[in-house]
């Protein structure tokens, strides 16, 4: 095979590899739905792209599935909806409870033009659609870990295995513990919370249908959303993050506090996870953009994090595009794009933080029941169903 060929970079291999094959205009590091959104829109402009991922292949887990009508808008411009629509299940409305007692359905009708709900698709899948033409075209190489990375005023220098590579922009997109981040002396302050979740999918043995169910009380939330292929996801939150969970201890907590009975030994999927939101000091340093998680995190309850990821991709790449092909300087329209990214941020991080205030343990359910009535039977829901489908973000 030709070491210039893109092809060659598809099979994986350390920088050793990559330095003696084609050098690309951009390098993202990280192939998770933020790297690889990123990289295949990239693609789609014509530039010159790799994708260069540590694990050895597409990911095994799921941790986001939905993906909010402004995020869909950025699949139909890659042209991917139809896949994606076709892999998933639309979730169009919620019923809400509280201490077991339904409180009133929301429908999320209206909330778009053109998307009138939440679409949920495993993270696997959602990988898997994003990574396919990035593979097809040999611009992504798996087994590939970039340790460190040095910008200069041209060019910047990535570090791996003893090897160099020399490119034009990188963009970081290496999740929440982001090394390369740390590399460019960037600071992410973050707030932790008190309570934690535990989740796990099950197959489906309810009536919801398509529809989510939110469980609010005086033992706290639980949210239980549809998948593909007749299976939900079961979400409880307790008292203090915990580091792993068990089918039985989920199965257990959903019996306790809604009455559904889960069938534990049936369960495909178990994580605990933690409450953060962050956003770093800095989103670019040099010729180093920092996206997705590597950027900001928000809490996973309602299911905001790899949407605000490929917002913030989706109004990148255009500029990207721009300042790749021309002689103007890249700063003030990078720094309109960062405070873009960070009022994004601010509205997502607010809206994560009322899910979970409403998802706390209730001390007067009674109380909160007539007030949930008063704001979602009357026109004041819309606002709740604009909340929860990220309405207004861009
Ligand atoms: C339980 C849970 C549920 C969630 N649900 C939702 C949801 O429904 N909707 C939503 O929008 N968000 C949700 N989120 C948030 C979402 O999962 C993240 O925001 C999203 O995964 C971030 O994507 P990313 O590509 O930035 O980072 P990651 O998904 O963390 O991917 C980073 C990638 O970089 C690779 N990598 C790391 N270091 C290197 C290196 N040095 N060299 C090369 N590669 C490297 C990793 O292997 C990984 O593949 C949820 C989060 C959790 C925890």
């Amino acid at each position: 095979m030709d070491g210039d060929s893109p092809a060659a970079m598809s099979t994986g291999g350390d920088l050793r590899r990559c330095r003696i094959m084609k050098q690309a205009d951009v390098v993202v590091v990280g192939g998770g739905p933020v790297g690889l959104f990123a990289g295949l829109s990239l693609l789609q402009q014509g530039v010159d792209v790799v994708v260069l991922e540590a694990r050895a292949g597409g990911s095994a887990g799921s941790r986001a599935i939905g993906i909010h009508p402004p995020a869909l808008r950025c699949l139909e411009q890659l042209g991917l909806i139809g896949a994606f629509l076709e892999a998933g299940t639309v979730v169009r409305e919620a019923s809400v409870f509280v201490d077991r007692r339904p409180l009133t359905r929301l429908r999320f009708d209206g909330c778009d033009p053109q998307h009138d709900g939440v679409l949920m698709v495993p993270q696997q899948q959602t990988e898997r659609l994003l990574a396919e033409p990035l593979q097809d075209a040999g611009r992504i190489s798996y087994g590939v870990r970039v340790d460190s990375l040095e910008s200069t005023a041209d060019d910047i220098v990535l570090r791996g295995d003893g090897a160099e590579l020399q490119v034009r922009w990188v963009l970081v997109c290496d999740g929440r513990h982001s090394a390369l981040r740390q590399a460019l002396r960037v600071g992410m302050p973050v707030q932790a919370y008190a309570h934690g979740y535990i989740m796990g999918d099950f197959p489906d043995a309810t009536d919801f249908g398509a529809a989510a169910a939110i469980f609010l009380g005086r033992q706290s939330l639980v949210e239980s959303l549809p998948l593909p292929q007749n299976t939900r996801r079961w979400v409880v939150r307790l008292r203090s993050p915990q580091n792993a969970c068990t089918a039985d201890e989920i199965a257990a907590i959903v019996g306790q506090r809604t009455g559904h009975g889960l069938d534990a030994a049936s369960c495909t999927m178990t994580s605990a996870f933690a409450a953060e939101q962050g956003i770093a000091e800095r989103l670019r340093k040099g010729r180093a953009i920092l996206l997705g998680d590597a950027a900001h995190v928000v809490s996973p309850i309602g299911g905001q994090g790899m949407n605000l990821g490929w917002l913030g991709a989706a109004a990148l790449i255009p500029l990207l595009t721009q300042i790749l092909n021309s002689t103007d300087p890249a700063a003030p329209a990078l720094s309109a794009w960062e405070r873009q990214v960070r009022s994004n941020w601010q509205r997502a991080r607010r809206r994560a933080e009322a899910n979970m205030f409403h998802g706390r343990p209730l001390r007067c359910p009674q109380l909160h029941r007539a007030l949930m009535h008063l704001m979602l039977d009357t026109p004041l829901r819309h606002r709740f169903v604009r909340h929860y489908t990220m309405d207004g973000f861009t």
